[in-house]
């Protein structure tokens, strides 16, 4: 097989084809470079400008203020859930409120613990993780250094519809919409996300932390596990994920030719709907994991009445094009990953699918 097809995977995900054409053409010769971006140094005067150049991308996209720094790190979002509590609240005798709303909050709140102390402020496990809190619902910690969540789940397809307000600084697991709407940057401590949901390729994170959060790493840990020393040598403290880094440059140069966040937003909330709506006129043959107001605009979670028709749809849906629908394997079903780089035909025709595999099938 060598045509591309609609790629629903939840990640690493679809890239904006220019962006994959761009590297494809730029891959044997960085323009001005004479070698591609895998053969050159990192203290390169020409990456020098590309890391540049994607902290610029990051700042205008999501308004990120100069009190804030920009870091590019390795080891996926996983290594920041010990990181977090480790430079923040380890050795200096605070806490942190832990929201826990699904599989990766869940997971985030069991490695801050080993760091740590950490109170759980709200865990809906019980319900099934369906929904996100009311903000009545949350109870900070007198002291605590900051208010932990994720902001959208992305196994369990439920989200934030905006952020919880409380009177702590936030700390945020956006790895599966980071650049999907806009952001309050000013109410966080510390937003991240690996990359390659919707921002680039597996193998770089990326952390905007406030200053006074720098500030607050323990100077008794090791360099690579350090914020306030990654930040202080700039994301270079050793070789940092190059091509990772480029990649989320020609992506973050793509978000601002289509027109910015603002715009993705809406984007992303249309495409949505066009499934959303099948699924809601569907009398339940489509069944939805979350609840109506935290439904997730960027992985739509949903089951079929048997196992036996989840394995169906996603055998007919290769016929269609479309593939990677299978749901997370702790929860089953389907999961399409819509991100920013899923064009709209990619969200019409599973929607056409959908809609036909339902009249051939209920
Ligand atoms: C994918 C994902 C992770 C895990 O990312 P890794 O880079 O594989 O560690 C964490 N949180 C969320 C919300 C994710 O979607």
């Amino acid at each position: 097989m060598s045509e591309r097809m609609y790629n629903f995977s939840a990640g690493p995900a679809v890239l904006p084809v220019s962006v994959l054409k761009k590297a494809q053409e730029e891959l044997l010769c960085l323009p001005g470079c004479g070698a591609s971006i895998l053969e050159i140094s990192h203290r390169s005067k020409q990456f020098g400008e590309i890391l540049a150049q994607t902290k610029q991308n990051v700042r205008d996209l999501l308004g990120v203020p100069e009190n804030y720094k920009i870091l590019f790190l390795q080891g996926g979002a996983l290594t920041q859930f010990a990181l977090i509590p480790m430079n923040i609240i380890r050795n200096r005798d605070v806490s942190a409120d832990y929201i826990v709303t699904g599989n990766w909050s869940k997971k985030s709140a069991s490695e801050a613990k080993t760091q740590g102390k950490i109170n759980v402020i709200f865990d809906n496990k019980e319900e099934g993780y369906v929904r996100k809190p009311k903000d009545e619902e949350l109870h900070t910690t007198p002291g605590a250094a900051y208010c932990y969540y994720c902001a959208n789940e992305t196994i369990e397809g439920i989200q934030f519809p905006r952020e919880p307000k409380v009177d702590l600084p936030l700390v945020c697991d956006a790895s599966s919409e980071i650049f999907s709407r806009p952001v309050d940057i000013e109410k966080y401590g510390i937003l991240y996300a690996c990359a390659q949901k919707n921002a680039g390729p597996a193998g770089v994170t990326l952390l905007i932390m406030r200053d006074d959060f720098v500030e607050m790493s323990g100077d008794d840990l090791p360099s690579m596990l350090s914020y306030k020393k990654l930040a202080e040598k700039d994301s270079m403290l050793n070789t940092p994920p190059t091509f990772g880094i480029y990649i989320m440059k020609l992506v973050t140069d793509w978000l601002k030719e289509e027109g910015g966040l603002q715009k993705m937003y809406e984007r992303n909330l249309e495409k949505a709907k066009l499934l959303y709506d099948v699924i809601d006129a569907s009398n339940g043959f489509y069944h939805v994991h979350g609840q109506k107001e935290y439904r997730s605009f960027m992985n739509v979670s949903f089951r079929l009445p048997t196992e036996e028709l989840d394995k169906k749809f996603q055998a007919d849906a290769k016929e269609y094009n479309l593939t990677s629908l299978g749901g997370h394997r702790s929860v089953g079903g389907e999961r399409a990953s819509i991100y920013n780089a899923m064009p709209r035909e990619g969200v019409v025709a599973l929607r056409d699918f959908m809609i036909d595999f339902m009249k051939k099938n209920a």
